[in-house]
C-alpha cells in the first residue's frame, strides 16, 4: 500500500514529491515514459526563480528529479494507464503493476496542440515555439508570426510585440474567436497584423527559422513568407484521459477543483497544468504540487488519527 502516488513529473509532480518526499512519505512517482513535461521541449528558461543566468529546461528538470529521488521519492518512468478511484484504497494501474494507494497527486499536465506540419518539430527550440512567456525574449526586434485566432494567440502575439519589431497572426478563417475585447486590442497595436483565411503548411529553414510555406485558403494559392519565429498558439490538451469517468472534469477535459487542490474524490489531490489552464508557468506549477503534497499529508495523518487502535489480531 503506498501513502502517496503522485502521477506526472513535470514541475507541479516533482514539486509534490519533493515535499512529499521530505516529510518521509516517501512517495511513487509514476512519471510517465517521458519524464518532465513541457519544459523537456524548451530551451533556456529565464523565469524561473533563482537562476540569474537561466537554466535549461531538461536541466532544471533533472535537477527537480535528483531533489525528490534524494529525500526518498522513487521514480518510475511509466505511463499510469487506468486508474479507480471509486475503490478505497484507490487504485493506478500501470502496463505491468496495480498499485493500491490512500492518496494520490494527478499531475499530469497539459500538452500544447502543435500543428504536425513539415519542419515543425525539426526546429522547435530554434524559431518555434509553443509559449510566448518562455521563448518571446530570444526575438527582439525580430519578426514573429502567431498561428491561431483564439485568446491564447491574441495574448501570445500581444505579449511578443514587446520584443518583436513585427508579430503577424496567420489564422485559417476571416474572423477571431478571441473574446472581444482580447481581439480589439490585438487590433489595435500597431506592431500587429494579420493573414486571413490561410494555413502554415511548412516551416522553412535548416539550423532556425526562416520563413513558412503559406496557403491562401480562398485562391489555393501557395507562398513562402520570410519570418524569424513562429508561435503556435491553437490550444492546449490537458492530460486527462485516464481520469475521464473518474474526476469530475470540466467541458475542455480540465480537472475541477474547487479550492485549486482538492478534486471530486477525496484523497485524490490535483497539480500544475492538468487543471490551471490560467497561468500555465512552470513557478505556478511547482508552487502548486506544493500545496497539493502538503494537503495530502493532512489527509493522510487525519486518516491515521482516525483509524481504529490497533488490536492483537492485527499485530
Ligand atoms: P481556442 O479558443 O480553442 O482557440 C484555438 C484557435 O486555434 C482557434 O482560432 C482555432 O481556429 C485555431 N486552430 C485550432 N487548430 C488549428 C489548426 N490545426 N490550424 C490552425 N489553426 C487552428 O484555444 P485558446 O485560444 O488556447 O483558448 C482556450 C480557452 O482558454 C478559451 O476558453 C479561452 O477563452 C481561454 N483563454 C483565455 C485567456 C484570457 O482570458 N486571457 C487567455 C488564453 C485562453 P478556429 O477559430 O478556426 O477554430
Amino acid at each position: 500500500m503506498e501513502r502517496i502516488i503522485v502521477i506526472g513529473s513535470g514541475p507541479a509532480g516533482l514539486t509534490a514529491a519533493i515535499y512529499a518526499a521530505r516529510a518521509n512519505l516517501r512517495p511513487l512517482v509514476l512519471a510517465g515514459g517521458l519524464y518532465g513535461g513541457q519544459l523537456m521541449l524548451t530551451t533556456d528558461v529565464e523565469n524561473y526563480p533563482g537562476f540569474p543566468e537561466g537554466i535549461l529546461g531538461p536541466d532544471l528538470m533533472t535537477k527537480l528529479r535528483e531533489q525528490a529521488e534524494r529525500f526518498g521519492a522513487r521514480i518510475l518512468d511509466v505511463d499510469a494507464v487506468s486508474v479507480d478511484f471509486t475503490r478505497s484504497p484507490l487504485v493506478v494501474r500501470t502496463e505491468e503493476v496495480e498499485h493500491d494507494a490512500k492518496s494520490v497527486i494527478v499531475a499530469t499536465g497539459a500538452s500544447a496542440r502543435w500543428l504536425g506540419i513539415p519542419g515543425e518539430e525539426k526546429l522547435r527550440g530554434r524559431g518555434v515555439s509553443s509559449c510566448a512567456t518562455c521563448d518571446g525574449a530570444f526575438f527582439k526586434e525580430r519578426h514573429i508570426v502567431v498561428v491561431g485566432g483564439g485568446d491564447s494567440a491574441m495574448e501570445e502575439a500581444l505579449f511578443l510585440t514587446r520584443f518583436g519589431r513585427r508579430v503577424t497572426v496567420v489564422h485559417r478563417r476571416e474572423s477571431l474567436r478571441a473574446s472581444k475585447i482580447m481581439a480589439e486590442r490585438a487590433h489595435a497595436n500597431p506592431k500587429v497584423d494579420f493573414i486571413w483565411n490561410t494555413v502554415v503548411e511548412r516551416v522553412l529553414g535548416d539550423e532556425h527559422v526562416t520563413g513558412l510555406r503559406l496557403r491562401n485558403l480562398r485562391d489555393d494559392s501557395l507562398y513562402d513568407f520570410d519570418c524569424d519565429a513562429l508561435f503556435v498558439a491553437i490550444g492546449h490538451t490537458p492530460n486527462t484521459a485516464v481520469f475521464r469517468g473518474q474526476l469530475d472534469l470540466d467541458d475542455l477535459g480540465y480537472v475541477r477543483s474547487p479550492d485549486g487542490v482538492s478534486t471530486s474524490v477525496e484523497g485524490v489531490f490535483v497539480a500544475g497544468d492538468v487543471y490551471d489552464h490560467r497561468y500555465r508557468q512552470a513557478i505556478t506549477a511547482a508552487g502548486s504540487g506544493c500545496k497539493a503534497a502538503m494537503d495530502a499529508e493532512k489527509y493522510l495523518e487525519a486518516l491515521e488519527f482516525a483509524a481504529p487502535p490497533l488490536t492483537a489480531a492485527d499485530l
